[in-house]
């Protein structure tokens, strides 16, 4: 149902990696297909520095590696949210995963500023290419923790199926986008209504 190769619909980074890939519909590319979607993928969700990129870019062994371990995390991811969907306890090797790209997500404080205003800033660091998908492992555990279940819901589009976080005051959405999936069902709608009439 989507036109763009690269979705990051999902208003949360760990369903945005989840969202490259959607089997039920064959005309949207897997942005974990090859390493530049890949990279193009990472620069759209502000994974890493342009300089961080670039050097991927510049390394083709470096990217394929850290594309490979994006398409495993990816599977955890996908197997975090249908166990809280579901209500069933996180398989352990989702968690191992998780666990093992965590583990290259450095965050410390620093005193920074002067007389007046100083302050305690978080600062994060990363550590080798791992390092980079490190908030989606992150992001995937906050959603573990935080996140309503109900609220972790499909795209009711047929043969869309992307993730989304509802986080309307009502708790209704059904669609990935009103601008994509939204306003087809809108118009489709509209359509059968004016044939009922006709
Ligand atoms: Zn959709």
């Amino acid at each position: 149902m989507h036109n763009s190769e690269l979705v990051l619909d999902g208003g949360h980074l760990a369903l945005d990696l989840l969202n490259t890939v959607a089997p039920a519909d064959a005309s949207r590319v897997d942005a974990l297909g090859a390493p530049g979607t890949f990279i193009q993928w990472m620069e759209g969700a502000s994974l890493g520095t342009e300089a961080d990129t670039a050097a991927l870019r510049a390394s083709p062994p470096d990217a394929r590696l850290l594309l490979a371990d994006a398409r495993r995390l990816r599977e955890a991811v996908a197997a975090i949210v249908e166990a809280h969907v579901t209500g069933v306890p996180v398989p352990a090797l989702a968690l191992v995963e998780v666990n093992r790209v965590l583990s290259y997500r450095n965050v410390g404080v620093r005193l920074t500023g002067g007389p007046g205003h100083y302050r305690l800033s978080g600062v994060t660091t990363t550590s080798g290419p791992l390092g980079l998908i490190a908030p989606v492992a992150e992001a995937a555990a906050r959603l573990l923790l935080e996140a309503d279940p109900a609220r972790l819901r499909q795209c009711a589009a047929e043969g869309c199926g992307l993730w989304f976080l509802d986080t309307s005051r009502n708790g209704r959405r059904r669609w990935c986008s009103m601008a994509t999936c939204g306003n087809r069902a809108k118009v489709a709608a509209h359509y059968r209504r004016h044939r009922a009439r006709g």
